[in-house]
């Protein structure tokens, strides 16, 4: 049996004493100091690892190119013996192509056909492309100098054998597999799909297209979640919906912890009377209720069941979302060994304008248009259609700041979240 690493210790979201809403960077800081890889490691043909996490560095097996080669098609020789002017070199019988090398040895002063890929012969360095030659009578005539290992190149010139070509963490992209393969590998050490389980709560949520009765709404934020952790590349586990009935949410929790690596819930975080997931992950002991300067977002409920993190996530889709991209995400990064990640952000000027008292961070839904960013018309976090509507974040500092149109802002689009 692989070994694998140890969950994580049930006092992993403890908040230190006595801070009453705590800033989003120290919120995240504690984050990263205490989220560790939860996954084990799992070998897979290289043509299957696009997605996953490089469980170990990956070291090159073979140098690329393995062997000197030539990068066109034309003449190879000796380079020390080729001076300035007109060059007249007799050919040797054969050729050198790829995947068909010429096994004898080319003496000095005399020249080979040499095609695109090709290992270059014993007495080959330097190489003369086709247009800048004249064949015949058993000859080829081209004019010097060149410089020595012209149109070719050298082994290990790309990566060398024993180099580490990939490290640990990565995310692996269409190009690294490419890479991995160049080097040797045709099967690569990776981590365990991440499994995530979600859960909706909440006695008004109904299962989307089903019949709504008064007071009842759709489960917006089910699909969002689960398409959202499927793109991060996690494996998900769909829990459905359990209604505001601590029992009800018990034995979800119970089976979410049983099938999955890290639980997201919506609603019911807050401490409100039907508020049961934190109320349940109270029980436990090990719930942090955080409360983090942050808009839009309620308290994070944070815990630990059996065993299995607890993002308890607030109940408003925006909310939701929001509260998934700064920290869930992050977080689920490290569980899943591919390490911390900071999402890029760019400076840009703002197209609107907007008061902000100090006090919390906030988060805008945004897109670019003609280079400046756009808000939403409305900040109501129930407004589920300025989230499809948005391609990105806003995020204004946690102190006071007053934005006129033009001011530098800082976007982070939705793909600097890895979606
Ligand atoms: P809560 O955090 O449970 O107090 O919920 C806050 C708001 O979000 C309430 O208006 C809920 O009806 C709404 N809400 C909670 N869960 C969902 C969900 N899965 N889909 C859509 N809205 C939700
Ligand atoms: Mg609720």
């Amino acid at each position: 049996m692989p070994l694998e690493p140890p969950p994580l210790r049930n006092d992993c979201f403890a908040l230190p004493a006595g801070v009453d809403w705590t800033p989003v960077d120290d919120a995240l800081a504690l984050l990263r100091d205490r989220m560790t890889t939860v996954v084990g490691v799992e070998t897979v043909p290289l043509m299957q690892a696009a997605g996953r996490v490089l469980a170990h560095d990956l070291v090159a097996k073979r140098s690329n190119p393995p062997h000197p080669n030539t990068a066109v098609d034309g003449y190879g020789f000796a380079g020390a013996a080729i001076g300035d002017g007109p060059q007249v070199l007799p050919l040797v019988d054969g050729r050198a192509a790829a995947g068909a090398p010429f096994s004898g040895m080319v003496p000095e002063g005399h020249a080979i056909r040499v095609l695109t890929g090709a290992d270059l012969p014993e007495g080959v360095d330097t190489v003369v492309l086709d247009e800048d030659v004249r064949v015949g009578d058993g000859h080829v005539a081209f004019r010097g100098p060149l410089k020595r290992g012209a149109n070719t190149r050298k082994a290990g010139e790309d990566v060398r054998q024993g180099d580490v070509a990939l490290s640990a963490g990565r995310v692996l992209t269409p190009a690294d597999l490419a890479l991995a393969a160049a080097v040797g590998h045709g099967a690569i050490a990776v981590r365990k799909r991440l499994r995530v389980a979600v859960l909706s709560t909440g006695d008004e949520i109904v299962e989307p297209g089903a019949q709504a009765a008064e007071g009842q709404i759709f489960d917006a934020n089910r699909p969002m979640l689960l398409s959202l952790c499927a793109q991060f590349g996690f494996e998900v586990v769909d829990k459905g919906r359990a209604a505001d009935d601590r029992s009800a949410v018990r034995s979800a929790l119970d089976a979410a912890a049983a099938r999955a690596d890290v639980i997201l819930t919506s609603g019911g975080a807050s401490a409100g009377d039907e508020d049961h997931i934190s109320a349940l992950l109270r029980e436990t002991g090990a719930i942090q209720e955080w409360r983090i300067a942050l808009k839009p977002g309620r308290p994070l409920a944070l815990g630990i069941w059996e065993g299995v993190p607890v993002f308890g996530l607030p109940g408003n889709p925006v909310a939701a979302l929001v509260c998934t991209l700064i920290f869930a995400r992050p977080a689920m990064g490290a569980l899943s060994g591919a390490g911390w990640h900071i999402p890029q952000g760019f400076t840009v000027p703002a197209a609107f304008e907007k008061r902000k008292k100090p006090g919390r961070r906030e988060y805008l839904r945004a897109r670019i248009r003609d280079g400046r960013a756009e808000v939403f018309k409305s900040e109501g976090s129930g407004r589920i259609s300025g989230l499809s509507w948005a391609e990105g974040l806003v995020e204004l500092p946690d102190g006071a700041i007053n934005v006129q149109a033009g001011d530098p802002v800082r976007y982070i689009p939705f793909s600097s979240f890895l979606i």
